[in-house]
């Protein structure tokens, strides 16, 4: 069977996608596979829920441009689906001179990135958070929000459903290769050939481009746990710690879901394998830092929830530390995008990075 593009996996990223190809290119006929019996299973349903608002990352970086726009258009898909969003704000706090100089200096990040909505915590508010956190100073980033991740898969893919695009599930792309300038693909269930692919295949993006002779990326797996608590907790707004170096990542931050829980995550412990088991003895450290860090917890109520795998590229032996984004004119393969590493803030960027891959689709359409 020929059609005329595959998206290869059903995270945010192959979802949004799909949601912008429908709408921007209707004679468009495509299909996205995804391996596992539902859209959304891997790293798009284990993260966050954050709606970043791109104060950590480099100016001009694809995480920093994606992050803005993604952040915008995250605004009208929840209008036009319906799709759970909060613009809670989150708070920064520092503690100690030399905390105080990495909050000011994240700030100082966040207006050269053109962050909008960064103000230093009032008395009050300091007060309030006093509560929760040792705080000394605090950064207040109000364009941050949250989002329901389930909502959000499940809005889209109905979308996508409704306009008769097959989301063909359990269903694994096992080989992929060029011949006679078409792709032909391999699935768990059928054979395929098609004009362009597009690389949505999260953890597995490398195992894919690989299968295309793309050999020049590696990638180092860093899981993070989550612990939800079952008392009561500040809820107002996320709450933040300046990262720290020991446990990596932006630092173990309290999350808010859409039903009134409070989670307390991520950390950031690396691996050799991308198993989503987990073990008590995987959460102590984290659970120590929790209890030290945030004020008033009954560690009787702090329980492991679920973990996510972030995956990280590494080129040339270096860590690359943005998203990495591929298309003909970088891989030298007509017809083949792809998107890899796509860690946070990609369930932020996602809506952005398929708006940028349309634009470029257009020319080759
Ligand atoms: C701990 C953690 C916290 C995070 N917090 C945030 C946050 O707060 N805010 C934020 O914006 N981002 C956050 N992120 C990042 C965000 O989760 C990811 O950037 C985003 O989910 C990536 O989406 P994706 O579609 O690329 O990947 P995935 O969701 O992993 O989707 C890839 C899909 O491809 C499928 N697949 C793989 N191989 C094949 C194959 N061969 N054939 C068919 N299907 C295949 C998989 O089954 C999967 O469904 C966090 C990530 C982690 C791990």
């Amino acid at each position: 069977m020929h059609i005329d593009g595959i998206i290869i996996g059903g995270g945010i990223v192959g979802l949004a996608l799909a949601e912008q190809l429908m709408e921007r290119f209707p004679n468009f006929e495509f299909a996205l596979f995804e391996e596992n019996p539902y859209p959304g299973e891997c790293s798009s349903s284990r993260n966050s829920g954050v709606l970043h608002s791109g104060i950590y990352y480099k100016k001009n970086s694809l995480k920093h441009l994606h992050c803005l726009r993604g952040r915008e258009l995250w605004d009208s898909l929840a209008n036009k689906y319906k799709i759970p969003i909060k613009k809670c704000g989150k708070i920064l706090f520092a503690n100690g001179p030399e905390e105080i100089a990495k909050l000011e200096a994240l700030k100082e990040n966040g207006v050269n990135n053109q962050v909008p909505e960064l103000s230093w915590a009032d008395e009050q508010l300091i007060t309030e958070v006093s509560d929760y956190v040792n705080v000394d100073r605090a950064l207040v980033c109000g364009s941050t929000g949250i989002i329901d991740l389930a909502g959000a898969i499940r809005a889209i893919s109905q979308a996508v459903y409704n306009k008769n695009i097959p989301i063909l599930l359990d269903n694994k792309v096992k080989g992929l290769s060029k011949s006679l300038g078409k792709f032909e693909i391999q699935t768990t269930n059928e054979n395929f050939t098609s004009n362009f692919v597009f690389n949505c295949a999260g953890r597995n993006s490398l195992e894919i481009r690989n299968l295309l002779g793309l050999t020049d990326l590696s990638e180092k797996l860093v899981k993070g746990h989550y612990l939800k608590y079952s008392g009561n907790y500040y809820r107002e707004k996320l709450l933040y710690p300046m990262p720290l170096k020991s446990l990596k990542g932006l630092g173990i931050h309290t999350c808010l879901d859409f039903e009134g829980n409070v989670l307390f995550g991520p950390d950031a412990q690396e691996r050799t394998d991308a198993s989503f088991r987990m073990e008590e003895k995987d959460i102590r450290e984290m659970k120590e830092y929790v209890l030290q860090t945030y004020k008033g917890i009954d560690p009787d109520k702090l329980a492991m929830d679920y973990c996510g795998i972030r995956n990280k590229i590494i080129k040339a032996e270096k860590l690359f530390e943005d998203f990495w984004v591929g298309d003909p004119s970088s891989t030298g393969i007509k017809g083949y995008f792809e998107f890899c590493g796509i860690e946070s803030p990609g369930f932020t960027s996602a809506p952005s990075l398929a708006e940028e891959l349309c634009i470029k689709l257009d020319a080759y359409l």
